[in-house]
């Protein structure tokens, strides 16, 4: 049974990758930000314990993250499970290794899907979203038929307020500095692999598929 950990910058296409990759080959698609909505929103003992870190704005304690993760662990012994927005820091990764270790699994691989600074900005800044049915454009790479306007509905076209180069240039540094040791980590250990997320969809879809499976 496989773990994947699925990392990659904003608008790498590392959530659309993951979601195709789960669907097509039947692994469990674990969001970490999902889960906790999720289960922050059920009647579970961690549920409320989810809420009062989230109400209060304040980020879930790792040990709270963990007993997520045994519990997802426990309710799949039998599954192949792709990781996404998870682990987000070092003491994740540990985390990590310690419930792996308890649940007798082994991580199969780290994918990477890779974006150049340039590329992101330009899906990032060129970004337009249909207010009435949320379906996402870029203006470069994926326009509409007419100029800033839903092919679905007409609508005109908006502008994420926080889609600019300020917060993109905030988040790069966060995720950088969050991810580095990350990466370093999983290289170390020989588990991680880069795949080009400035392909198109479908071919970075191939190449995480040989990375997983083999050539
Ligand atoms: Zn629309």
């Amino acid at each position: 049974m496989n773990i994947v950990i699925f990392l990659g910058p904003p608008a790498s296409g590392k959530g659309t990758q993951a979601a195709r990759f789960s669907e097509a080959h039947g692994f469990l698609h674990f969001d970490m930000g999902k889960a906790l909505r999720e289960e922050a929103a059920g009647s579970s003992p961690l549920a409320e314990e989810i809420r009062s870190y989230t109400n209060a704005g304040r980020l879930v304690p790792n040990e709270v993250v963990q007993r997520l993760i045994q519990l997802m662990f426990a309710a799949n012994q039998e599954r192949d499970i792709i990781l996404d927005g998870f682990p987000r820091s070092m003491e994740q990764v540990e985390l990590l290794e310690r419930v792996m270790e308890e649940a007798g699994r082994n991580l199969t691989a780290a994918v990477l899907v890779n974006l150049p600074e340039d590329d992101i900005a330009e899906r990032i800044l060129n970004r337009r979203v249909c207010p009435q049915c949320g379906r996402v454009y870029n203006l470069v790479t994926m326009p509409p038929r007419s100029d800033e306007m839903c092919d679905d509905d007409g609508s005109v076209l908006e502008h994420r307020a926080d889609d600019t180069e300020e917060v993109l240039n905030e988040r790069l540094a966060v995720y950088s500095e969050q991810t580095q040791p990350i990466i370093d980590h999983y290289e170390s250990a020989g588990l991680l692999t880069r795949v080009d997320g400035a392909a198109d969809v479908d071919d970075v879809s191939r190449q995480i598929e040989k990375v997983v499976f083999g050539a």
